[in-house]
Order: C-alpha cells, then structure tokens, then sequence
C-alpha cells in the first residue's frame, strides 16, 4: 500500500516537472466557434454548465466574417442576407441590438442568357421567357413545393419514398419537366445561387428537404423563399454586418472563454467516461462534447472509440459547395441612378449571381458577386488581380464604362479556407441521405453533433446554424 502511494506521489510529480499537468476539465467543451458553437455555449452556461469552446481561428464566426472597408463601411465576406421565417437569427439581431434594413428592390433585375440581355421588374423572381418555359418552369416550382409539403423537416430520410428520391437527382427530376434550354439554364442558376453546386451533384430527396426547411413552423418552405428578395432568404440586411452577430455573442459568453487558434485533432473517451478533447495547444476534459461544424470538418478529428459507422460514411460523403465572393465598391450605387437593382443573373459570367451591397443609407455604392460552383473551381489558380479583372469585366458588361470605377474589391475565397472548405454549406449527392442523413443529429455517446446541416429548418443558413446549436445544448441539457 505505501509502496503504491509512493509511485503515485512519484507519478504526480512527474507529470509536473514535465508540465504535463492533467488538462482541466469542464462540463461541456465546445468544439468550432460559429454561429452553432457560440449557440450552444450561450444556452449551456445560462443553465449553469461549465463550458470550453475549442476554436481552430484566431476569430470568431466561422463563415460569418465582416471586413472593414477603406471608406470606413463594412462588407460581408460571408453570409448577408436574413429573412422572414428565420426567426432564430432575427432574434438574436433584436436580443443584441442589432437592427436589419431592407436590401434594394426596387426598379429592373437584369437576367444574361449568353449575349441575350433581358430587362425585368423586380416584382418577378424569374425573368420572362417563351410560354413553354415559363409554363413548365412554373410546373416545376409547384411539384418542388408539393413534394417538400410533404417531408418531416426533422427527420427527412423517412418519408415513405425516401429510397426512390435520394436514387435521383435534382437534375434528372427537374429536366423530366423543364425541357427548354432557357428553362434547364435558369433553373440551373438559381441551384447555383443556393447550394452553389450543379444539380446534378445534388440528391433530390436532400434538396427537397432543404426546400421543406426553408420556413418555420407555422409556414411551410417554399423554392420561392430560397431565391426571392422580398419575402424571401435574401430579404433583409443587418446594419454594421452579420459578423456583429458571432461577435454580440461571444462578447457575452466571455472570449477567455474561447481557446483560439486551437483547432481539435482528437476527442477520446477516457476510462472514466469523459471526454479528452485534444487541441493543438490546449486540451480540455469534459463530460460532454458538441462539435459544432459542418460535417466534412468534422470528420478531419481523430475519434476514440470510432463514432458509429453512419456517422462516419455520412462524414466521409457530404460535400461542401465551392463559393467566392467579388464585393466592389463604389463612390455611389450609380446603377440606382439608371433604374436597376444590381441585381443580375448571368448564364456566362465569372459570376453568375448579382446583388446591390450598398450600406443602409447609400453613403457608397456596393455590387456583390457571387462566384459559384464550377465557376469558382475554374479559377482555383487565378490570382486575385485575374478574378478582379474577369469579375470587373462582367460589372461593367451588366452596368456601363461607370462600373470599372471600383474604389475597392473585397474579394474572398471560401474553398481555399482551411476551417471551411468552401461553402455555403455542406451537400448530399444521391445514396447519402436515405442511408446516413440520421447521423447528422443522432448523438454517439457523449459526443453530440450540430452545425447548420443538422438543423430542421433553414439548414445552411445562419438560422439553421443557432437551431442546431441550441437543439445540441437542449439535448444535453435533459440529460440526452
Ligand atoms: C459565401 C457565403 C455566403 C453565405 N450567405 C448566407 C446568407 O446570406 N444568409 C445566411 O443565413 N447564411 C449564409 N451563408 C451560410 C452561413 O454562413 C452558415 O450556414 C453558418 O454561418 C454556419 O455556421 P456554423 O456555426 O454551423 O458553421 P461555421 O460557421 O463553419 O463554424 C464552424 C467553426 O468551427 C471551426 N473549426 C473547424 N474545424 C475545427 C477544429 N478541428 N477545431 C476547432 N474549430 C474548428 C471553424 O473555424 C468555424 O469557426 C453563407 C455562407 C457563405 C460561405
């Protein structure tokens, strides 16, 4: 017995002469600080939990991100854009003080199919084309609302034809109604512009789920509200920017609680049943684990024991979008001035989805591109100065000689983003959802899984991103 008592007493004094003091431990340890992290933790240390939340940036938000601009504005590098139905976001920009403005709508969209220039009220989301495209194009916007109508946004991967929609996909379902070139190449551009891939990488039952989720309890979601401004995902802006939002929020959960630049290698379930979360330079015990990310990421940590085999195909088989962003500013939005939003959806350009990102009160003008999808894969070698020059060219195609007055470009590159991989969110090809997509919310052991994929409603989107981080900490919260 003291022979047993000296070789611990040696041992402790080991571990700190070597400094290999046992890592503190906590309740619950947090691992991503995105808009899901930042969620969680909020709700876990309201109920009184001890919380650590592992970072593997030297910044907060993910792929919510604001810069500052040189005429003393702010640009969004990621998400922008809020809208009815999302009220989770919408209320925590009302709980921090944050306030939302409408993005411009008002006066002519502009719509490219090759060299063909089409001028368009804003009142319409699709510009008009030959009565056989818009009847079939209307078609088929009412099967997707139809069949959406019908999917448990909770549990997708069991509706009764699950099998049969993730065997197809978006692509094949939608050409078996749209049989124009006008219709396949418009519909195409609004896949773009939400998933920021080709239909044909996307299952048809994980796009009808998405759609389902593109609303709240009490309005069913609608292809509709994926794509319009008004009344739709793209409706509203956040004053000072959508990075104000992750910021508001660690700001009250107290950056020392935050390790920065400490991105998790390991999450290994120790004897005792807790959980060593190892990061680059810190580690942490905990009793339990969120891991707050999308699932491609999450499936980079070293697990010990392996998460369950779904868990892990599911991690191995989502993909992340591939998505930049060309944000050029200006004295002023001049293209107000000639009657048009800014808004612009083009079948040629580098960027093939426009919008005004003026600030609140047009003190200076702002155009923002999206380059999406094969796009931005394209240009995976392209300097910054080719992609200011081809995304220059196609802004003054759509807005006259004016627009190549660029004051400055914020230009961004989610897929060259090692904590992202693209974005905006990560997606299911055929076989992936029927099969695995249970695993997105379904906890393995102590470790629990959120991020905006595993939300119910507006997954991939910044609410879908605090549902799921909440729905995390409830979990765990009764015991879960
Ligand atoms: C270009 C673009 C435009 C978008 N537009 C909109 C929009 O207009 N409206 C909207 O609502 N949404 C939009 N989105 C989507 C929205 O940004 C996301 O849905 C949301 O921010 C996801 O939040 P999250 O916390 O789930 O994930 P993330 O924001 O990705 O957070 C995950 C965190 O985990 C960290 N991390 C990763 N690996 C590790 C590790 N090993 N250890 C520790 N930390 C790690 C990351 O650094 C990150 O901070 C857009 C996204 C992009 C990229």
């Amino acid at each position: 017995m003291l022979c047993t008592c000296k070789l611990l007493v040696h041992f402790l004094f080991l571990q700190l002469s070597l400094g290999t003091r046992p890592p503190p431990t906590v309740d619950v340890a947090v691992v991503g600080a995105g808009l899901t992290g930042l969620s969680a933790a909020r709700k876990l240390l309201d109920a009184g939990k001890t919380v650590t939340i592992f970072e593997a940036r030297d910044r907060v938000g993910g792929r919510v991100l604001n810069r500052k601009l040189k005429n003393g504005g702010v640009t969004e590098l990621g998400a922008a854009f809020v809208g009815p139905t999302q009220d989770n976001v919408l209320a925590l920009a009302s709980e921090l003080g944050l306030r939302t403005f409408k993005e411009y709508n008002s006066g002519t969209n502009l719509a490219y199919f090759g060299d063909r220039r089409i001028e368009f009220p804003s009142t319409s989301t699709i510009p008009p084309l030959d009565e056989v495209t818009m009847n079939e194009i209307g078609t088929l916007i009412f099967e997707l609302d139809k069949l959406a109508a019908t999917i448990d946004v909770a549990n997708p991967w069991d509706h009764p034809n699950a099998t049969t929609l993730d065997s197809v996909t978006l692509r094949d379902a939608a050409h078996s109604i749209v049989t124009t070139r006008d219709g396949r190449d418009v519909f195409e551009l609004a896949v773009e512009t939400i998933w920021s891939t080709e239909s044909d990488q996307l299952s048809y039952l994980y796009a009808l789920a998405y759609i389902a989720g593109a609303g709240n309890e009490t309005s069913l979601g609608t292809f509709e509200r994926l794509i319009s401004v008004d009344g739709g995902g793209q409706e509203s802006r956040i004053e000072g920017g959508t990075g104000l939002l992750p910021n508001g929020l660690a700001d009250e959960i107290g950056r020392e609680k935050i390790l920065f630049s400490n991105p998790v290698q390991s999450i290994t379930r120790q004897t005792s049943g807790k959980y060593l979360v190892q990061g680059s330079r810190k580690s942490f015990t905990a009793s339990r684990v969120i891991v707050a990310m999308s699932p491609p990421l999450a499936g980079r940590i070293a697990y010990s024991p392996p998460v369950s085999a779904k868990r892990a195909q599911l991690m191995r088989r989502m993909f992340i979008g591939s998505i930049g962003k060309a944000n050029a500013i200006y004295k002023t939005p001049f293209w107000r001035d000639a009657g048009f939003t800014g808004q612009v959806i083009d079948t040629v350009g580098t960027v093939r989805a426009n919008y005004d990102d003026s600030d609140e009160v047009a003190s200076y003008g702002a155009i923002l591109g999206f380059i999406q999808a094969d796009q931005m894969k394209a240009l995976d070698n392209a300097t910054e100065d080719e992609i200011q020059d081809l995304v220059g060219r196609d802004y003054v195609r759509y807005f006259g000689q004016q627009a190549a007055d660029v004051e400055e470009w914020a230009i961004f590159r989610w897929d060259k983003e090692e904590y992202s991989g693209g974005g905006p969110t990560a997606l299911a090809g055929t076989g992936t959802f029927q099969r695995y997509g249970a695993a997105l919310k379904r906890a393995d052991g102590g470790i629990h899984w959120a991020g905006t994929e595993a939300s119910d409603y507006w997954p991939g989107y910044m609410n879908g991103a605090i549902r799921s981080g909440e729905r995390a900490a409830d979990e765990i919260l009764r015991g879960g």
